[in-house]
């Protein structure tokens, strides 16, 4: 097989063979744009190796016969002495991990070939800085060894020297470092830094190839669900030096604000430096701007390939590039990440330019972005309002979102504080890929030192996580656990501190929050124009092509008036779950207490017949509210004892009145009926249709109430489209029955009123049970909701409300689950019962409605899943509505 690929050869879409590096090094290569000479070592190659444990038969002479194509190229062979070539060796996954995998500059430098590279450059500082990083990052990377070790010898050597950054090390320093530095790769790793340039390449080969699987790579995975199993590419690439001289550098550069969206010049530059020191905030960069006046030429250049670069993609791209004295060089380009804000402004303006079509801009959006547009967002601050919290430092705004909580200054901390229910943001100087489970813990990350392109910035805009990035009025002591803020202000481990994403301020104590502009908008308090900034705009037009495209229509999970017109303005084509439990919570408790106790049917009646015309209220205020939609409501689902009081407090009510000799009879009644009542496993207990069939005239009032609002509506000049859903059905009979009872009562109200009335009658599948006789079902129902929670709940055979909080964290780390079940529906399992319930449903009734009213109604991949499975709506929270709105247009699509 073929294991290597020149850049010559490859293309921007063959990521899963070649990474998107190699990717999209070939592509720039193609696009005559100045990309150093290499090659690139395929996914295939890496999966190879990881399964074998060694290379794969063919490799090496495939390596061979490309890496004497580049010498032949660049006239030199590598790491020969008296004119050395060298090569970068670059891991790059078809999904990028920014610094989560390992590259290794400078390789096929040796002790011999040192002195060449000084001679050819003319410039020994140069020759032993280069070396300098090749040891360090060899030994930590390719070997192993810690790298602090490394760093504790570089700061030493600087403190020595008297010396502020690594650039003011001279030629002798350097020497003597990497003298240390190759003591200390003999001492930890039992074997001489290799003088062989080939054995360095095969061994940093194999390290890349081994990195995908370390342990920051997997932890990032998880994360961003990314697949184990892709492997990564590596890259073979003549090095190019930044780090030659002031007119030499290397930086970072968006083709817009990846903050924002808006078009701009956004990077960051570092004069006399390699590759990762940029990243890294070694030494604190430049804005990119500032390249114009340092070297004009190599800036126009740029700009100019960043043109052609966005223009080719369509999109937002990231690069990486070097300037070796006063050449520019291209390493890496890729669309970009970027925050939600900034993917909804570029999706619009994209598409204004005609560059991309509305269907494709609607697919350059997520409905998690979407989501995490409408978190809040801190209130307004005055400046010098006197209560209001102190804004104690500014950085800069990396990563947006309004986050609140304790101070944590290192990762663990973070986790185990997290892992107890605390909010906490972490502090650091700037932030490491080791710092990944902490970020992944916090609610925020504030860093003293790095800009727009530092780790933390990177990886939080990455995780749709706050970010404020290079506050350095903050002084971070992470030993101390405390940072100090400009007026000597402490922020001890601890303290409640508050990050805003959007501005770059950082407040002590908790800061109040409000809606962002796009939940104003849909709640109609401000209209696309009176946003100034072009988001509500970009994000009403793309939702509005959503609407147009999808075809799931979006219901909302509402239980009162007021909810149900809320829903209707975040876009709601209906109710799909109206929860009738309330109705018989507060001062309706009486009622249900003395219908439990009834011993005859009189007293049950009159029970009933106190709450009838409570419910007929309740339902006709969301019947006017959602005029001319359909209303689904689900008659009572819980356990009736969860309407009554609480066992224990019962009795001890009891006991202490009869200890007393207080007259206790009713009470007494109470209890014996509660003690009946209670059940070792409720969820699997009387409730549902169960509860409908035991206790008689129940689910009949609740019909009646509807249909009696409904007679109501339609005189007053409405349109109520109620539906009557039956919960927790495991049999045809057990529908049937209520069915029966349904049409009932329906005929029975309309001689009454003298308006005729008569809704559809259909059922929950939430019981494993009910999908697989939803053939037979179907004959009694008009329409199937999917109950997903309890679909999953009974399917999987968890208790939801024990299980997620106890083993789901192992269960994720061991594989078992990506996601949990309760979050994105488990299609493997509970889909499959979806799926089968559809087909057997329709085959019985080709007109039978099909909806999800659980949670997964309002997640994007679930949302996906139910239009490819033929659903007719999803329904969902009314906060969650625009989401599935979006999602169902870009299933559409
Ligand atoms: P990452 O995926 O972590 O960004 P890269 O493979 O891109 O790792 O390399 C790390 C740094 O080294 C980057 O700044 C990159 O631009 C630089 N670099 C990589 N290869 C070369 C090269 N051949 N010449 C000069 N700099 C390089
Ligand atoms: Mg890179
Ligand atoms: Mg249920």
């Amino acid at each position: 097989p073929k294991f290597v690929y020149a850049f010559a050869e490859g293309n921007k879409d063959l990521k899963d063979l070649l990474g998107g590096k190699g990717a999209n090094l070939a592509e720039m290569h193609n696009l005559g744009l100045p990309v150093p000479p290499g090659f690139t070592i395929t996914t295939d190659a890496c999966r190879a190796y990881l399964h074998a444990g060694e290379e794969p038969t063919g490799l090496r002479e495939q390596v061979d016969a490309h890496l004497a194509a580049l010498e032949k190229r660049m006239a030199r062979q590598l790491g020969q002495p008296d004119d050395p070539l060298l090569v970068s060796v670059r891991s790059g996954a078809a999904f990028s991990m920014p610094g989560m995998m390992d590259t290794v500059l400078n390789i096929g430098l040796t002790d011999a070939s040192v002195a060449g590279l000084a001679a050819q450059a003319d410039d020994e500082r140069f020759a032993w800085d280069s070396y300098r990083r090749l040891v360090q990052m060899f030994g930590k990377t390719v070997l192993g060894i810690d790298g602090d070790l490394f760093e504790e010898r570089l700061e030493a050597a600087k403190q020595a020297k008297g010396a502020a950054t690594d650039v003011d090390l001279d030629a002798d320093d350097l020497r003597a470092l990497v003298g240390e530095f190759q003591d200390l790769v003999a001492e930890h790793a039992g074997v001489a830094f290799p003088q062989d340039p080939r054995t360095q390449l095969d061994m940093a080969v194999r390290a890349v190839f081994a990195s995908w699987n370390g342990e920051r790579a997997r932890l990032y995975r998880r994360q961003e669900r990314i697949p184990d199993d892709l492997g990564t590419a590596v890259n073979i690439v003549a090095m190019v030096f930044g780090n030659l001289g002031p007119d030499s550098g290397t930086g970072v550069a968006f083709t817009r604000d990846p903050a924002t969206g808006q078009p701009g010049v956004y990077g960051d530059y570092l004069a006399n430096a390699q590759g990762e020191d940029v990243v890294a905030g070694i030494r604190n960069t430049v804005p990119l701007a500032a390249l114009e006046e340092l070297d004009k030429t190599s800036y126009d250049r740029l700009l100019d390939i960043m043109r052609i670069l966005e223009d080719h993609y369509r999109d937002l791209c990231d690069i990486e590039f070097t300037i070796e004295r006063g050449t520019l060089w291209m390493l890496q380009t890729r669309v970009g990440k970027r925050t939600a804000e900034a993917a909804f402004r570029i999706a619009a303006q994209l598409a204004d330019q005609g560059l991309i079509d509305a269907d494709e801009a609607l697919c350059r959006v997520t409905g998690a972005q979407l989501a995490q547009l409408m978190f809040p967002r801190f209130a307004a601050i005055g400046e010098d309002s006197p209560d209001g919290p102190t804004a104690i430092a500014r950085g800069i705004p990396a990563s947006p979102g309004a986050a609140v909580g304790r101070a944590v200054f290192d990762q663990a901390t973070a986790v185990a504080w997290a892992a107890r229910g605390e909010h906490v943001i972490l502090v650091r100087r700037e932030t490491n890929p080791d710092d990944l489970a902490g970020m992944v813990a916090a609610d925020g990350i504030l860093t003293s030192r790095g800009g727009k392109t530092s780790h933390a910035a990177v990886v939080a805009r990455g995780m749709g996580k706050t970010c404020v990035c290079g506050a350095e009025d903050l002084d971070v002591d992470a030993r101390a656990r405390r940072c100090t803020a400009p007026g000597g202000i402490i922020v001890a481990e601890g303290d409640v501190i508050s990050v805003d994403g959007m501005t770059g301020r950082v407040y002590a104590g908790a800061a109040p929050v409000v809606p962002p502009p796009v939940v104003d908008y849909f709640e109609g308090r401000i209209t696309a124009d009176d946003d100034t900034d072009g988001l509500v705009a970009a994000v009403a037009r793309i939702l509005g092509h959503a609407d147009r495209r999808r075809r799931l229509r979006v219901r909302a999970n509402a239980d009162t008036g007021p909810d149900a017109q809320r829903a209707r303005r975040f876009g709601a084509e209906g109710i799909g779950l109206l929860r009738t439990e309330h109705m018989f919570l507060g001062e309706r408790r009486k009622y249900v207490e003395r219908l439990v106790l009834a011993d005859s049917d009189d007293g049950r009646a009159a029970a009933l017949d106190a709450l009838l015309p409570l419910q007929r209220q309740d339902f006709a205020e969301v019947l006017e509210a959602m005029d001319g939609l359909p209303v689904t409501i689900r008659l009572i689902d819980p356990p009736l004892h969860e309407f009554l009081p609480d066992l224990t407090d019962l009795s001890v009510r009891v006991a202490v009145a009869e200890a007393l000799g207080d007259p206790v009879g009713e009470e007494r009644e109470l209890l014996d009926a509660v003690r009946r009542l209670h059940e070792q496993n409720p969820m699997l207990g009387l409730r549902g249709v169960r509860l409908g069939l035991v206790i008689p005239g129940l689910f009949a009032m609740q019909i009646r109430a509807v249909a009696e609002a409904a007679v109501a509506r339609i005189r007053a000049g409405g349109d109520p489209r109620p539906e009557i859903m039956v919960p927790l059905v495991g049999a045809l009979r057990e529908l049937a029955l209520v069915g029966d009872e349904a049409r009932t009562v329906f005929a029975e109200v309309s001689a009454e009123s003298g308006t005729e009335v008569a809704f559809p009658v259909g059922t929950m599948i939430e019981l494993p049970r009910a999908a697989l006789t939803a053939g037979r079902i179907a004959e009694a129902a008009e329409f199937f909701s999917f109950g997903t929670n309890d679909l999953t709940q009974t399917t999987w055979g968890f208790s939801r409300d024990d299980v997620e909080a106890s083993f789901f964290t192992e269960y994720l780390d061991a594989g078992i689950f990506r996601v949990s079940p309760f979050e994105t529906l488990d299609r493997g399992g509970v889909g499959r019962l979806v799926a089968l319930a559809v087909a057997e449903g329709r085959e019985t009734r080709p007109g039978l409605g099909l909806g999800v009213c659980g949670e997964h109604g309002g997640d994007p991949e679930s949302v996906r899943f139910f239009h490819d499975t033929g659903l007719d709506y999803v329904s969902c929270s009314p906060f969650r509505l625009p989401v599935a709105r979006l999602e169902a247009g870009r299933a559409a699509v």
